[in-house]
């Protein structure tokens, strides 16, 4: 049985590289970027005023005050957009607004609030001293050209996706998401709608799966429910191979002679890397590969299916696009109540953690507790014959 670590370094060597594809940058939320951005401009792209007020040469205004105002001549307007086609002059002032190219001959801008009329016509009164280049954005100030924008791994986030805007990219590399089918097995589950019936039950690994499988940036497809037979396994696998760059199973992958994925993918010509995992829930956990396609196949309790994909599925897949940052998202919490693990293997412990890091176990670790999956936000990885008290400090891994 592997360890966790091993599991996972088993799956990540055996990814294709990621496929870079050029994408309109409005349609890059939340992708890996496949090429390194450096900023064709400098950004702001010229000197400009951060205020509505008035372009001046600060030396004019030194002595101003709301006692003695010093009046200037208004020789002009430049809105945002425009170039003003004079000159400052020692004396002058020009109407400008935020985000305008400072004009020629200022070296700062007064804001409209330190202005009152004057009573002479083409002339504004001053009640206030701007020191040099006050209020002025410079050329570069934010970032120069040739600046880093974005490596390969990173992920387009919406700030970033503001950055490459205004560095007036219109499209960008990433990496191709990959195709995910879903699919479950089991012969007594029913499809939604299906009317209940005795001994059976709602599948549902798929929808949870599809949702999380979406959020790790793959492309899910859901495919209908498969019976515990071997043919039909196989049938199925191969339509689902078929279609997909990752498949990822649930169900019959345990050790029951119901349990026909194994068999199924490896008479398709798919060869088995590994099977079971050293944690709880989610042992029976298969990986294998068939081309260039990958075969998840998770144990059907749904906690398991859930769990396992986190730990196991999440990473591949966003890894597979290229990313480099896979990790779960960590932050710490402190116990509320004590957490045990008298078991063997480490535990994957659902708990809620609250906005002052509170933890406490979600509910029923059992692995086919859905309610308490629910109600958690978190799992604590603990460790195999532990007993964590209250106070103790935890790293908290979530999902969302
Ligand atoms: P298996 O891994 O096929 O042995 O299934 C283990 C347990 O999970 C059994 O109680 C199954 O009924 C249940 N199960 C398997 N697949 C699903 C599914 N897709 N939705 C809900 N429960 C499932
Ligand atoms: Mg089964």
């Amino acid at each position: 049985m592997l360890e966790l670590e091993a599991a996972l370094d088993r799956i990540l060597a055996a990814l294709p590289p990621p496929v870079p594809e050029n994408i309109p940058l409005v349609s890059a939320h939340r992708r890996f970027l496949a090429e390194k951005i450096l900023s064709p401009l400098d950004l702001p792209g010229f000197d400009n005023s951060a205020m509505d007020g008035y372009a001046v040469r600060a030396a004019d205004l030194q002595n101003a005050s709301t006692a003695a105002p010093v009046s200037l001549r208004l020789t002009g307007r430049v809105a945002a957009g425009e170039i003003f086609a004079g000159e400052v002059n020692s004396g002058d002032c020009v109407r400008i607004f935020t985000g305008s190219p400072l004009p020629r001959g200022a070296d700062a801008v007064i804001m409209q609030e330190d202005s009152r009329p004057d009573a002479a016509p083409g002339r504004v009164q001053f009640t206030d001293a701007v020191k040099p280049w006050d209020n002025v954005r410079f050329r570069g100030g934010d970032l120069k050209r040739g600046t880093v924008l974005g490596e390969p791994g990173d992920v387009m986030t919406a700030s970033r996706l503001n950055l490459l805007a205004a560095a007036g990219l219109e499209h960008v590399s990433v990496g191709r998401r990959p195709v995910a089918s879903l699919l479950a097995a089991g012969s007594e589950l029913l499809e939604a709608g299906q009317p209940p019936a005795a001994g059976k039950i709602y599948e549902s690994n798929r929808a949870g799966l599809a949702a999380l499988a979406a959020q790790s940036g793959a492309e899910p497809k859901i495919f209908p429910i498969v019976r515990d037979a071997l043919a039909d396994t196989r049938a199925a696998l191969e339509t689902a191979l078929q279609s997909c760059d990752v498949l990822i199973t649930s169900g019959g992958v345990s050790v029951g002679e119901t349990d026909f994925i194994k068999d199924a993918f490896t008479q398709l010509g798919g060869a088995l890397d590994f099977w079971k995992v050293a944690i709880r829930p989610g042992r029976p956990f298969a990986f294998g590969r068939c081309g260039k396609k990958l075969l998840f196949a998770l144990p059907g309790n749904p906690v398991s299916a859930f769990v396992t994909f986190l730990l196991l599925v999440r990473p591949a897949l966003l890894r597979w696009q290229g990313a480099r940052e896979i990790a779960l998202p960590a932050q710490r919490g402190i116990l509320a109540e004590p957490l045990a693990n008298p078991g063997d293997r480490r535990h994957f412990t659902r708990v809620f953690i609250d906005a002052e890091g509170a933890t406490r176990p979600a509910g029923a670790q059992a692995s086919h507790a859905l309610a308490s999956l629910a109600a958690a936000n978190g799992l604590v990885d603990v460790p195999p014959k532990t007993n964590l008290p209250a106070g103790a400090p935890v790293t908290v891994l979530g999902w969302d």
